[in-house]
């Protein structure tokens, strides 16, 4: 510490009299012998070093007289020097005598720098300022997240809105003409369905984030999952001329909420589904593997380029916003799985290929059985030898 900190120090010591006197009364009281250990200016150093944020002293005439290391790792203090702005505050509370907040973030990115750095500004009396700057990047970029979402849900919302406010114009105008009628009033039906899901969506993805605590987990047969994921994707495969096939049932338990992780999967089967050319086989199938149950959608679709493969995870992103709205898709299925998975300890797996297909897995830890399935039950049954294979070795997977 530099000859001026050592004085601000003492400062310091002389403003922490009634601190003081409680320890030397302590100390008083107690018998001797215990005499020796640091003195009170080695305890107050090491209270200002050891705290999380970055703390300085500055005095009437703009001098730094003390600081730690972390307000030189928060850019408050470079070279004994401190931050212009951080100094005008310290100027203006010190004839004022009044608290500030100030915005110390970096101006240009230099190492390991925050982004963002707010700075409270208080007076010490004598001529003398404090600052107390703290990181508040992850506060920044929640909020900066929170009002991407906003602006997301309302553009959202207000594409099918708008459109059945034309659409119900139209049906207006042509209400003499039956068939016009009926063309545009299942356009209607089809946009109100679409901000249906979408608002579901939504609801369930708030849910999954903390909003609303999660049901209770209970044991869940992973068969069940299946069968149910796959009787609410079946028109959706019927009516695209993809076959689903699916391995032998496998006895495996997890602990879970039966609702979302049918919810999870039959987002990953519509995916599958909605991004393959028609006849393109779609497979589910379920294994166990080390503590964990997998269940992976393997598709022979248009595959994910390796730039997207992680973004596709996120709300509202689409490789193909055109192509994502024509299948009803709602860009929030992805986001909800990740959730989903997290929620039970686990996670999502991603392999992918442009052209070749998309193997989704989503890894639940495994509920130990009674009588565990024998290794040839667990084991993926072997489906056909058109059906997608999962990941190939040498192509990169991804986790989220
Ligand atoms: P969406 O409602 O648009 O399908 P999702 O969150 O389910 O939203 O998926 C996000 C994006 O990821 C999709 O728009 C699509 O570009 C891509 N995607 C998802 N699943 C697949 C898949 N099986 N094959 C190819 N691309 C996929």
């Amino acid at each position: 510490m530099s000859a001026p900190a050592s004085v601000a120090l003492a400062v310091l010591t002389l403003g922490a009299g009634v601190f003081i006197g409680a320890l030397w009364a302590g100390r008083r009281a107690r018998p001797a012998g215990h005499e020796t250990g640091p003195n009170l200016a080695d305890l107050l150093h090491r209270l200002v070093n050891s705290s999380h944020s970055g703390l300085a002293v500055v005095n009437q005439h703009g001098d730094v007289v003390l600081h730690n290391q972390r307000a030189i790792e928060l850019g408050v203090v470079r070279d004994d020097v401190g931050d212009d702005r951080a100094i005008k505050a310290c100027e203006q509370v010190i004839s004022s005598g009044l608290p500030l907040e100030v915005d110390l973030s970096p101006l240009e990115h230099r190492g390991r720098q925050p982004e963002a750095v707010m700075g409270h500004i208080r007076p010490l009396g004598d001529g003398f300022a404090a600052v107390d700057a703290e990181d508040t990047s992850d506060a920044v970029r929640l909020e900066a997240t929170r009002r991407d979402f906003v602006a997301n849900v309302s553009h959202e919302l207000k594409t099918p809105v708008g459109a059945v406010g034309l659409l119900a114009e139209a049906v207006l105008d042509a209400a003499d003409n039956p068939e016009e009628v009926h063309r545009f009033g299942t356009k209607i039906l089809n946009e109100a369905t679409r901000l249906g899901a979408l608002v579901t969506e939504l609801i369930a993805l708030s849910r999954l984030t903390g909003a609303e605590r999660l049901p209770e987990l209970a044991v869940v047969e992973v068969d069940d999952v299946v069968t149910e994921a796959l009787a609410r994707c079946r028109l959706a495969a019927e009516s695209s001329g993809i076959t689903i096939k699916v391995d032998e049932p496998s006895g495996l338990l997890v602990d879970g909420d039966r609702t979302l992780l049918v919810t999870a999967l039959s987002n990953l089967v519509d995916n599958a589904l909605a991004y393959s050319p028609p006849e393109a086989p779609v497979t589910v199938s379920r294994r166990r593997a080390g503590d964990m149950v997998e269940i992976a959608v393997a598709d022979r679709g248009i595959g994910i380029a390796p730039e997207h493969q992680q973004r596709v995870f996120e709300r509202f992103f689409r490789v193909d916003p055109a192509r994502s709205r024509a299948t009803g898709g709602t860009g929030l299925g992805l986001a909800i799985v990740k959730h989903v998975a997290a929620n039970h300890g686990g996670d999502v797996q991603l392999w992918s290929s442009p052209g070749v297909g998309s193997t989704f897995t989503i890894r639940l830890p495994a509920r130990e059985q009674a009588s565990a399935p024998s290794p040839a039950q667990s084991k993926t049954k072997k489906i056909g030898t058109e059906a997608p294979r999962g990941p190939v070795p040498g192509h990169p997977v991804i986790r989220v």
